[in-house]
């Protein structure tokens, strides 16, 4: 049960390592329509707060609501596939064995019609028309990576964790993508929760940023009051080398 209409809600989420902590009593929430970024630096936690959020990893501590609903909490720890969260993860793989279209046709449901509009339809969002009826191997890592962000934009999901899709790509690339891809998620009026460590790609993307460190949020708010009123001199200096 939860009172607000927030699709992403975690409640003091912990989680240690051999007796270290790396998540300490982490708590947001994030709305429809909405992109969260969660941005640190390596090494603060981020990846293993989205991982908890996603059902991949177990927390020590916490609750964890996704539309409303306990996927973690006590006596509740629901698998990964049951949480209905889409997933953009640094370590994309395609199927090798399916071509281009299969692979972004994966995990849709309908018509085969409707699913190659879907998939042209993205395919084009991202400079790839045409790449359908090819296989993994030949195209370049970045156009693996494109494909691997379309496969996951393609069912729609309601709620979406990233956890730095973008960070492979080309310079002369990687704006055209974000755009893309937020294009895509804002459309659907998705939740989206994106973990960085470059605080321009938060700038950009992020409606909400929640600056982490050692473990915990230390400020949150929107990326302009954030930038301009940074809560302490670390802080400061994270944001200091964007131009
Ligand atoms: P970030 O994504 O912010 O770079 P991570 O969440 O990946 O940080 O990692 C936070 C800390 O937890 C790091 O020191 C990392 O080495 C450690 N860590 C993450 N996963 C594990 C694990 N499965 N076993 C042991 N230590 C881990
Ligand atoms: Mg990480």
């Amino acid at each position: 049960m939860t009172s607000s209409s927030e699709r992403i809600e975690i409640q003091g989420l912990s989680r240690s390592f051999s007796g270290r902590a790396v998540v300490s009593d982490v708590s947001l929430q994030v709305a429809a329509g909405q992109v969260m970024c969660l941005l640190g630096p390596s090494g603060c936690g981020k990846s293993t707060t989205l991982r908890m959020i996603a059902g991949v990893e177990t927390p020590d501590q916490g609750r964890i609501l996704i539309d409303g609903q306990p996927v973690f909490d006590a006596g509740v720890n629901l698998p990964p596939e049951a949480r209905g969260v889409g997933l953009m993860f640094q370590d994309f793989a395609l199927f090798p064995h399916l071509t281009v279209a299969g692979n972004v046709a994966f995990g849709l449901v309908g018509d085969k019609a409707t699913k190659l509009r879907r998939v042209e339809e993205l395919l084009e969002k991202v400079g790839l028309s045409g790449f359908g009826s090819k296989h993994p191997h030949e195209l370049s890592g970045g156009e693996q990576q494109r494909v691997a962000l379309i496969r996951a934009l393609a069912p729609k999901p309601r709620v979406m964790l990233m956890d730095e899709p973008f960070s492979g790509l080309d310079n002369r690339l990687r704006d055209g993508i974000r755009d893309a891809t937020l294009e895509v998620l804002k459309a659907e009026g998705a939740a989206v929760l994106l973990v960085t460590h470059e605080p321009e790609e938060a700038m950009r993307m992020a409606d909400e940023i929640a600056l982490m460190r050692g473990g915990q949020i230390v400020q949150r708010g929107a990326p302009y009051n954030i930038y301009n009123a940074p809560v302490d001199r670390a802080a400061a200096a994270f944001f200091s080398d964007i131009n």
